[in-house]
């Protein structure tokens, strides 16, 4: 048994760590040191048989594990697109973890169902969707969009005059999905865990900067989901969604938004006007984890048919239910037993406001132009539109470029990662972390700009 003593010295040993960690990222290689990668090998080990101190657990997990992550938080990481961490989500997830409230239900955590409650009123009106739609919160845009796609095959197929609940999938009438070329992979597998298979998909091809075309889209009909997206996962660019909305309603279909980061320009006055119409759909889903810099593990999906929500998720258990208009959290996600979320949307929430996130925004898309800039000016090419908080960008031959991306990862400087793009070898970045200075784009710039000549020579020879 861990005594009182020992949980406030494991608790003090966890700050400690906790402080230093995040006091000295900026100083250190943004990708981890081939010498700590092979010291991390020290934790394959046997099942120990006895117990352990469990301070000389935790301060292995520090010394072996923390040098050997990827310096996401530190700001001069711009790969796949991650987000940081706000420094009050950090301090708020911790405490969350020392209550260890299971937030499915309010009875097992009123903070962490009212907290829920508040921040969905919050984010519908800082999205500006709808205000009556019901929002759940998951782990990320996968599940998030999983959630909202089970609702949403429940409502169309209730249309159909088919009870998804009682009848299940089997023989049901069969779904059409709707999606551009350019759909993220994830929905794929949300689709799938959805009963809903990839011959169900039809494709409707992009234009320049991968929107979907409005005009080449198959007749829709009552039978089917749309998928649209809010944020190209390369380019930043937003899918046409005033005419496919239009387009849905007229034929009854049901119009899914993956807005993983992208729904996050209706942040700010100087980007929403790129996501008009998204508010047309009939769901939506965004990740905390990624542009908000909630810590990981955090989405949201919101819906506006309630009851198709609750047709799905809506248990009823009469141990669970509760009267009197509180949230039950569980309601409204796969899971029963989960983690507080609500509390790190809140904290990150209630510090930015509404200027904060307008200013996270901003700041992003003017370091994506500094980028785009400074990279242009070196003889990179700039692959898209820099519109929102994406720069593709690639050097003449495929070969020259994976030369540049080599040499950028190794030095330590900066991190981002490989991306096709309209057949090409190319280099993404995304800046989606709040712990983003000037300073650090310019750094980062420095290192993508020295490649540049070696690799100019060097990709010429091969
Ligand atoms: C990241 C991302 C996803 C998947 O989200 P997770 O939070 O990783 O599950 C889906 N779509 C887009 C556009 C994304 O950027």
């Amino acid at each position: 048994m861990t005594t009182q003593n020992q949980t406030t010295s494991l608790l003090e040993a966890a700050h400690r760590a906790s402080v230093a960690y995040t006091r000295d990222i900026k100083a250190r290689s943004v990708a981890p040191s081939p010498e700590a990668l092979s010291a991390l090998q020290d934790i394959h080990s046997e099942l120990p048989e006895g117990s352990c101190d469990p301070l000389e657990v935790f301060d292995r997990i520090d010394r072996l594990g923390s040098p050997a992550t990827v310096a996401t938080t530190g700001g001069r990481f711009f790969g796949y697109v991650v987000g940081g961490a706000l420094p009050v989500t950090i301090a708020a997830a911790q405490l969350a973890a020392a209550w260890d409230q299971n937030a499915g239900t309010w009875n097992l955590s009123p903070p962490a169902a009212e907290m829920e409650t508040v921040v969905s009123r919050w984010l519908l009106e800082l999205l500006d969707l709808p205000r009556t739609s019901v929002v759940g919160f998951v782990t990320g845009s996968t599940m998030g969009t999983f959630s909202a796609i089970a609702a949403a095959r429940s409502a169309v197929l209730k249309r159909l005059g088919w009870n998804m609940k009682r009848q299940g999938l089997a023989g049901s009438p069969p779904l059409r999905i709707v999606t551009s070329t350019e759909c993220h992979p994830t929905n794929f597998r949300a689709l799938g865990y959805a009963g809903i298979g990839l011959d169900q998909v039809e494709y409707v091809p992009t234009d320049h900067e991968g929107r979907l075309d409005p005009n080449q889209m198959p007749e829709l009909d009552d039978h089917t989901i749309v998928l649209l997206q809010a944020g190209n996962i390369n380019s930043g660019s937003m899918d046409p969604f005033s005419e496919v909305c239009d387009l849905a309603k007229c034929a009854g279909a049901w119009v899914h938004i993956d807005g993983a980061f992208g729904l996050w320009a209706r942040g700010s006055r100087q980007t929403k006007a790129m996501t008009n119409g998204v508010e047309l759909a009939d769901s939506w889903c965004v990740d905390g984890h990624k542009w908000l810099n909630l810590p990981q593990d955090n989405a949201i999906y919101a819906c506006r048919d309630a009851e198709a929500v609750h047709d799905v998720y809506g248990v009823n258990a009469t141990y669970l239910i509760r009267d009197g208009g509180v949230r039950e959290p569980q309601w409204f996600t796969p899971e029963l037993s989960r983690r507080s979320r609500g509390v790190e949307w809140y904290a990150a929430l209630a510090t930015l406001g509404r200027e904060g996130v307008e200013d996270l925004i901003n700041r992003s898309c003017r370091h994506a132009e500094r980028f785009a800039q400074g990279l242009s000016r070196a003889g990179y090419e700039i692959l898209n539109d820099v519109t929102l908080n994406q720069v593709v960008f690639a050097l003449p031959s495929d070969a020259e470029t994976k030369l540049a991306l080599e040499s950028i990862q190794k030095s330590g400087v900066t991190w981002l990662g490989p991306t096709t793009w309209k057949g090409r070898y190319a280099m993404r970045i995304s800046v989606s972390s709040a712990a983003t200075t000037e300073c650090d784009v310019e750094q980062s710039l420095q290192a993508m700009v020295s490649a540049v000549p070696a690799c100019r020579s060097a990709g010429a020879d091969l």
